[in-house]
């Protein structure tokens, strides 16, 4: 149980921290391409407006004085006449595109492989247009950059990740080590309390009994209150055994299995409830495939039937019906408890396996029902890693699908 709540925490607090750490990423990469591009554009500018001057000025070849830079930078400077064709070009980049003058002054990439901006040459003198610059720049540099960046961030994450992550883990278990000793002291003065009642109770029980076998002489007020003190005890007594079963199952971290032939254990349970379903008049059914063997606990199996067939006939009104079926379907053992009686509202489904909770608080109180049948049953289906799923409509009925993986195949499959 705190296992799952340490995962949770650790999950929670991983959840934060990636959330800001991917934030802080987002800023720093934008901040950086920002910064790193605004160099790069203000550079070209520089350069093509470098160039148009030269273009004004020189007469036969056109070219900037220091070749070798625009070599090492992977720059291409080209002018153009008006009409747009090549004069000249310096410089090994290759870029073989079209002056788009829509970009007139703007910066452009290319496949995001080079970025040019295209400047206009006037005369000096005249201050006529006479033709154009546009200066260009491989991007294969620029983008190594971001992508080293992007590298030295993922790592910088997945590294803070993990240590946080193996760190919250390792903080989360020392501060639920004191929750988790003081639910044990709880878990175990519940059992140890549930213990010492019985025989107390026992008592109660056994004398009102006997007290009742021999009503001569007793006031007919005095039977009553015996009476009612028989059946008191009785209440207290499921009570306290419910709660001495939860405590077993709390702390059953291995089950003591053996193979179960869980066709005779139902089929036995259902002739042992036929009485009850009869005084009821409720159509009780059984469907029960042969060879169903389970590897589990037969007592806690045992109360687990107990509980959902109880409740079946408990809530389901007279005329009603119950049916139960036992299937195999490849390596899944399907139990059904289906009946017609009150059903159960949506918003309860989710509760009804909560420990000590009951729809109808007066009327369970009345017939000492508890609210532990349910809590008990699912413990028990979680120690046999099975599964259990309710379907219910209020009013039409209910049904408890019971699923169960460990099935043992063949009954030479004996005690593990
Ligand atoms: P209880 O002792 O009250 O029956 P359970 O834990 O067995 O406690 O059940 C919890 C609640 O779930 C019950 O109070 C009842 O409201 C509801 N419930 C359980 N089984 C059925 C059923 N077959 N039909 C309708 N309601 C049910």
């Amino acid at each position: 149980m705190f296992q799952k709540t340490r995962s949770q925490l650790t999950l929670a607090y991983l959840g934060v921290l990636s959330l800001i750490l991917s934030l802080f990423t987002i800023a720093v990469r934008w901040n950086f391409t920002r910064s790193l591009d605004r160099q790069l554009n203000s550079k070209l500018a520089s350069l093509a407006k470098a160039a148009a001057f030269n273009m004004d000025n020189e007469e036969g070849e056109l070219e900037v004085d220091d070749d070798e830079t625009l070599v090492d930078r992977n720059q291409l400077i080209e002018w153009f006449n008006l009409e747009m064709e090549v004069l000249s070009a310096q410089g090994e980049h290759k870029l073989d595109r079209p002056l788009d003058l829509e970009y007139l002054k703007e910066v452009r990439d290319y496949a995001n492989s080079t970025r040019s901006f295209i400047e206009s040459v006037n005369s000096l003198e005249t201050e006529e247009l006479i033709g154009y610059v546009r200066v260009s720049e491989s991007l294969v540099e620029r983008n190594n950059i971001l992508r080293r960046l992007d590298y030295g961030l993922g790592s910088g994450i997945a590294i803070a990740l993990l240590s946080g992550g193996i760190g919250s883990l390792w903080l989360t278990g020392r501060a639920m080590q004191p929750i988790e000793a003081n639910f044990e002291r709880l878990k175990q003065f519940t059992a140890d309390a549930s213990h010492e009642l019985r025989s107390p109770l026992m008592a109660i029980k056994t004398n009102a009994d006997v007290a009742l076998k021999y009503p001569e002489g007793m006031r007919g007020s005095d039977a009553e209150k015996l009476t009612a003190i028989a059946s008191g005890s009785n209440q207290m007594t499921s009570l306290t055994e419910n709660l001495l079963l939860l405590a077993r199952t709390d702390k059953a971290v291995k089950l003591q299995t053996e193979l179960i032939d869980l066709s005779s254990l139902i089929a036995e349970l259902i002739q042992l409830y036929q009485p009850q379903a009869r005084a009821k008049q409720l159509d009780w059914q059984a469907q029960i495939d042969a060879d169903l063997y389970l590897l589990g606990d037969r007592i806690l199996l045992r109360q687990l039937f107990v509980n959902l067939i109880q409740n079946a006939l408990y809530y389901t009104p007279e005329g009603g019906s119950v049916v139960v079926t036992a299937t195999k379907d490849n390596s899944q053992l399907l139990v059904k408890i289906e009946d017609t009686g009150i059903g159960i509202a949506p918003e309860h489904l989710d509760l009804i396996f909560e420990r000590f909770w009951r729809a109808d608080r007066s009327r369970s109180y009345q017939s000492g029902k508890s609210g532990l049948g349910l809590a008990i049953v699912r413990e028990i289906v979680r120690l046999h890693r099975g599964k259990i799923s309710v379907d219910s409509e209020l009013n039409r009925g209910s049904c408890f699908n019971l699923h169960f993986v460990n099935i043992a195949k063949t009954k030479s499959q004996k005690l593990i």
